[in-house]
């Protein structure tokens, strides 16, 4: 077992002193042994001097794991008649382990991107919810996916800070998430997490909930770029083409590239610069106009864990 005496939290105080000082005029017990057997775990590892000089009741108990609240037959190491015997502070070996579930992230398919385009132009701005989009599952197992292990970093680095006693973290920040639901692309992304450490033997079990939210804003399904063409049903993609000679000859020039042709007249269209917002009135053949809506979500978790409080000893 790596360990010294030195990682051991070690408490010495007027009572625990006076006792070792008594067992040093009882039975010349070196008084720092004896203080070191005072409890910094709730177990320990029996330790003899391994000499011939042991009796063969405590050779058995070399390397043995012994409670504190229930001393062996003849008592904890030192407390036998001329016992040499020393107990080392028990801190066990665990498998760390932190896992992170989420709730809630319902499986009922999701919105196409038509839908996403058509409450642009159809929904008057009113917000939607990833769980009424059918598009959490995607989005938190991609998130999960992008921060799931900094989050239990962190969560780890409050907890060594709590030891024993209530945990709390939150975070928020902007990510990009772009590709994995049409329509989400920079998304706010925040949570906190409230919970539980205990400290035992130098290991430090966590658990608590995680809450989330996320908010995005359907701004533009135009300036999304080549998914527009899935928005095959609308007369959008063909009222732009149409309108592009018209912004050319507004804009007075046309470009040579791709982007000076299509891309950029485009964006100015669609951002009504340059004073085009006739044009776009004029061509909307539908007449429909598009509003911008957010999306939001709310979803939570669970996380639990066990790890050494040492963080040279952890992963975490
Ligand atoms: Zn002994």
């Amino acid at each position: 077992m790596n360990f010294s005496y030195a990682q051991a939290p070690m408490v010495v105080d007027q009572h625990i002193y006076r006792k070792a000082f008594q067992e040093y005029l009882r039975k010349g017990t070196p008084i720092m042994w004896s203080i070191k057997q005072e409890r910094p775990t709730t177990h320990y590892i029996w330790r003899t001097r391994r000499d011939g000089k042991v009796r063969s009741a405590h050779a058995e108990r070399e390397g043995q794991i012994f409670s504190w609240d229930d001393p062996p037959e003849g008592g904890h190491p030192g407390e036998d008649y001329n016992c040499r015997c020393t107990a080392e502070p028990y801190f066990p070996e665990i498998s760390e382990y932190i896992e992170l579930s989420t709730d809630g992230i319902g499986t009922k398919s999701g919105w196409d991107n038509n839908d996403f385009v058509d409450h642009y132009f159809n929904g008057r701005g009113r917000g939607v919810t990833l769980s009424e989009i059918g598009h959490s599952r995607k989005i938190i197992e991609a998130f999960i996916d992008l921060r799931g292990e900094a989050i239990k970093q962190q969560i780890a680095r409050a907890a060594r800070t709590s030891r024993s006693g209530n945990v709390s973290y939150s975070f928020v920040n902007t990510y990009d998430m772009t590709g994995v639901v049409f329509a989400i692309g920079d998304t706010t992304i925040g949570g906190s997490f409230s919970g539980q450490s205990d400290e035992i033997n130098g290991v430090l079990t966590i658990k608590g909930n995680l809450d989330f939210y996320l908010n995005d804003e359907f701004a533009d399904p135009l300036d999304i770029g080549v998914e527009v063409d899935d928005y095959r049903p609308s007369s959008v993609v063909h009222d732009i083409g149409h309108g592009l000679s018209e912004i050319g000859e507004a804009i007075g020039s046309i470009g040579e590239t791709l982007y000076e042709n299509v891309h950029k007249p485009l964006d100015d269209y669609l951002r009504e610069r340059a004073g085009l917002k006739q044009l776009v009135r004029k061509h909307s053949r539908t007449g429909r106009d598009g509003v911008p809506y957010p999306i939001t979500g709310e979803w939570s978790g669970n996380l639990k864990g066990q790890i050494y409080a040492d963080p040279a000893r952890s992963q975490y």
